[in-house]
Formats: structure tokens, C-alpha cells, sequence
């Protein structure tokens, strides 16, 4: 059994701590918000599918289920595709539910701490750790320590693996809006913007830039909701993407990173709901068999049916490996 620290209460981070403990480690989870899966800033859409290999989700966690998607050009021209199963998930009910599961295996969830500072990373990994409700720091011992903490991840930084990184500014606004339930997606060259249905009044419409997002969300919301768009809307969410980057380390001796702490997300879209689960699944078998077969596991390409091919692959040769040197010194 190993003692293993998580940074961060995401998807990433409640699902790894879900397979580590349910394998029989020490996992603890510090978070930095007081509240698992707040705030919150994502438009949720996912391919059910693709969860359910892994996680079959309780109905209330899914807010909307849609089978079409309207892909318009900048010149007006568009295109409709069917959806097989795509879903619009409660972001916030989804993280609760990946953690209740962590929680139910053993796994210890920490709110309101935040990760500081790597003290030491030899044998054991020494984190630091502030709880913020008292101010008041302490040091965390383990063998393991997984950065699930999201785009801009500390642990990313102080293992020195942050890299070089470039991000998307997402903006989104929830907005009273009558519509067909048809997801739109707006592909441009200042980015990419959408408009998802929550039900069939509610929209999460927003964009996502690398340059001037403010003012591409403004020029968007009033093409798309009219010039009163501002007085339909009913909430504000706003973070940065990271661009997957396959140069990027995620691993430096025994500190790991999953999700977009990462940078592990889907290039057409830049969901890394799923891309997370995935990662997180990599982690748990690359701990479970070796340090040292993480990196090989780690190398997510875009398209997710290949994702999951190269991973099964990747899984197979390592285990493979693994096997003859342990029969080399056995014998
Ligand atoms: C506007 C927008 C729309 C999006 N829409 C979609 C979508 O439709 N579909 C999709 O699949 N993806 C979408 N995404 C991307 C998706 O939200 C992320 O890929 C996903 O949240 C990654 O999960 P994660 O667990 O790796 O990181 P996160 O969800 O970012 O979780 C990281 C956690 O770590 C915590 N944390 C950070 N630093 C520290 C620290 N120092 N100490 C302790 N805790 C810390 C944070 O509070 C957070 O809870 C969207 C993103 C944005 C910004």
C-alpha cells in the first residue's frame, strides 16, 4: 500500500483518488474551494459512452441529452450532424459524485486547503499544504504525489514540469433563450464559440479565444442573443483552457500529473471531461505497476478512439515489459 496526496477535487483528480483507494492505497485529496465542484466553469458536454466504459452517472448529474450538433462557418454556411449520445452534465454535481465514490472507497477529501509548495522529492515527496480556513501551513509526506490541480497546476510548477504552455480564454454565459436543442458550434479564426442547450429555454452560450476573448464574446453574444443579451443572462463562468502540448513532462520521479494540470484536452473542442477519466485510469495502473511505466502511458493523442487504442496498447507493452524483466530477475 502506498500513501498517495492529490492535488485538486476535479475529474481528474476525484477519479484517480477513486481507483487508488479502491486498489487499497492511502489517498488524501486537498482541495482549494470549499465546496467540491465550486465554482464551477464548463459547459459540460460529453459523450455518455465514453464515460460510461468507466462511470455510469446517477440521472441527476445529466442536465440535458441532445442528438444533433449545427456546425456554422463564419461565411452563414452551415451543416447539420447527428450526435449518438452526447450529454450535458451538472458540473458541479459531477465532481460530488466522483468524490462521493473516492470517499466511499476510503479515500480523505481536505476542502479549503490549497497546495503550496514541494519540500522534498527523493523517496517519499513532502508537500506543503495550507488550510485556509486556520491560515496555518503543514507538510504531507507520501510516496505519490498527483497534480490534478487543472490548467495552471502548482505541482506542474514546482516539479518543474510546467513547460512551456499556451492557453484559451473560455467565457461563458447561462442565458434565457429559447431554442431547438441542437448543440452550435461556430469554428473561426478567432476561436471557437458554442451554444448549448440546457433545456428548451435555457442556453450556456461562450467562446474560447487565445487572443481578445473579451471583446469575441461581446461581438458573439450580441450576433447570437441580441443587442439585450446582457438582461437574459442569468450566470457568468469563465477559465483557461490549456492547448495539449504532447512535448509536455507529466511525470518527474514520483510526482505525476492528470488532466489538464497536463494539458490533456480534446483539440477540436477542448473538452477534457473524459480526456480526465482516461488520464486518471493511466495514473492508477501506471502506480499500481511501476513508477516508470507513467510516461509511456501518458502520450494522448487528439482523437479519442485512438486515445484509448494507443492507451490499451501502451498498457499491454508495459505490462508485457514489466513481466519478462520481473521473470529476468527471477530467474
Ligand atoms: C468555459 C469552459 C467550457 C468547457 N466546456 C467543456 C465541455 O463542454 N466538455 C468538456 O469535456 N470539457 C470542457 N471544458 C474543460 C473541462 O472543464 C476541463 O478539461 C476539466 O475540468 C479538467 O478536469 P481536471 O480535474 O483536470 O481539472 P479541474 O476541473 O480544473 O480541477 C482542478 C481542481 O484543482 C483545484 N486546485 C487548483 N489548484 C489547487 C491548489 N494549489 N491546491 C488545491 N487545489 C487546487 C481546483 O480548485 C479544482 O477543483 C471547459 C472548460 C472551460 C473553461
Amino acid at each position: 500500500m502506498s500513501k498517495v496526496t492529490i492535488i485538486g477535487a476535479g475529474p481528474a483528480g476525484n477519479y484517480t483518488a477513486y481507483l487508488l483507494a479502491k486498489s487499497g492505497n492511502d489517498v488524501s485529496v486537498y482541495e482549494e474551494h470549499s465546496t467540491i465542484g465550486e465554482p464551477w466553469a464548463c459547459t459540460g458536454v460529453i459523450t455518455e459512452d465514453v464515460m460510461a466504459r468507466n462511470v455510469k452517472l446517477p440521472e441527476d448529474v445529466i442536465v440535458n441529452r441532445i442528438r444533433k450538433a449545427r456546425i456554422t462557418a463564419p461565411d452563414g454556411n452551415s451543416v447539420e450532424v447527428s450526435l449518438k449520445n452526447n450529454i450535458v452534465v451538472d458540473r458541479a454535481k459531477l465532481d460530488q459524485h466522483l468524490a462521493e465514490m473516492a470517499k466511499k472507497e476510503g479515500a480523505k477529501y481536505y476542502v479549503s486547503h490549497r497546495f503550496m509548495a514541494i519540500e522534498g522529492n527523493a523517496d517519499r515527496v513532502t508537500a506543503r499544504i495550507r488550510n485556509k480556513n486556520i491560515n496555518k501551513e503543514t507538510s504531507e509526506e507520501s510516496d505519490w504525489l498527483i497534480g490534478c490541480d487543472g490548467p495552471r497546476s502548482e505541482t506542474a510548477k514546482q516539479a518543474g514540469i510546467f513547460g512551456d504552455r499556451k492557453f484559451y480564454v473560455g467565457l461563458q454565459a447561462t442565458a434565457k433563450i429559447e431554442n431547438d436543442n441542437i448543440i452550435d458550434f461556430y469554428p473561426s479564426e478567432k476561436g471557437i464559440a458554442w451554444k448549448v442547450p440546457e433545456n428548451s429555454k435555457t442556453v450556456r452560450a461562450g467562446i474560447a479565444a487565445e487572443q481578445n476573448a473579451r471583446s469575441y464574446f461581446n461581438e458573439f453574444m450580441t450576433t447570437t442573443l441580441g443587442k439585450d443579451y446582457e438582461q437574459k443572462i442569468i450566470g457568468h463562468q469563465a477559465g483557461p483552457i490549456p492547448l495539449y502540448n504532447p512535448k509536455l513532462k507529466t511525470q518527474k520521479g514520483i510526482v505525476l500529473l492528470v488532466g489538464d494540470a497536463a494539458t490533456m484536452v480534446k483539440a477540436p473542442t477542448l473538452g477534457g471531461i473524459n480526456q480526465s477519466i482516461i488520464a486518471a485510469t493511466a495514473a492508477a495502473e501506471a502506480k499500481t505497476l511501476e513508477r516508470e511505466a507513467w510516461q509511456g502511458l501518458m502520450a494522448i493523442p487528439y482523437d479519442e478512439k485512438n486515445n484509448e487504442q494507443i492507451h490499451r496498447q501502451r498498457l499491454q507493452q508495459t505490462r508485457q515489459h514489466i513481466r519478462q524483466r520481473k521473470k529476468q530477475e527471477n530467474t
